[in-house]
């Protein structure tokens, strides 16, 4: 698979999210823009501050703030190869960085009933093929919720029980499983996707974001 990635590199070389610039396969901006972005620092963690926490923890790459708000933005709206392969990278990297300790059974994703919203699910494809593993989707959404963003905080968290539900044939019995996600917000979402996995009896459940809007 490194071999395979090498090839992809020689033939699409990877470019700055921002510049577009060739840059190194191990980067996500170039060092000019680099400087731009406000990077989370390595292995600091999201806690759910609603009630109670179901996911081991959650990491995010980078505050939901400009430029990163508009390339995420711009993602949701036009899914090209390019973009997914460079926000894969960067979960790849948080991932690698934070659940190094982890025997990682399955790497799975947040789901949507609407399927031109599959961000997560093209997302969570590419950072497995990174990683040299597969994505499995192991939730499916029952019915649609409202937009999160349009709600307060206190909706937030009725609004998204009961939401998610385990695939049929599923077994995470004892697993260790990546759940990914482009943003995180009050991490309610994450919780109640995390919630689903812990009473199916998954071991540990790492959740991995792009962005996040805060980190108190
Ligand atoms: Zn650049």
């Amino acid at each position: 698979m490194a071999f395979l990635n090498k090839i992809i590199d020689a033939f699409f070389p990877p470019r700055c999210l921002l510049c577009k610039r060739i840059i190194k396969s191990n980067k996500i901006f170039c060092d000019h823009c680099s400087a731009r972005v406000k990077q989370i620092v390595n292995k600091e963690q999201i806690n759910f501050k609603y009630g109670k926490q179901y996911f081991d923890k959650c990491v995010a790459g980078f505050y939901y703030q400009k430029p990163m708000s508009d390339i995420v933005c711009n993602f949701k709206f036009k899914k090209t190869w390019n973009k997914t392969r460079a926000l894969a990278r960067i979960l790849e990297k948080i991932v690698t960085v934070n659940y190094e300790g982890y025997a990682i059974d399955i790497i799975t994703f947040v789901p949507e009933t609407d399927k031109s919203k599959k961000h997560a699910l093209l997302l969570a494809r590419e950072t497995a093929r990174q990683l040299n593993r597969q994505s499995r989707p192991l939730l499916k959404k029952i019915c649609n919720n409202k937009t999160q963003h349009s709600l307060g905080r206190l909706e937030r968290l009725n609004n998204i029980k009961n939401v998610y539900v385990l695939k049929e044939d599923i077994d995470v019995h004892g697993k260790n499983i990546i759940l990914i996600d482009d943003i995180v917000t009050t991490g309610s979402t994450l919780n109640e996707c995390a919630r689903m996995l812990k009473l199916a009896g998954a071991n540990a459940v790492l959740c991995a974001a792009i962005c996040t809007t805060k980190i108190d």
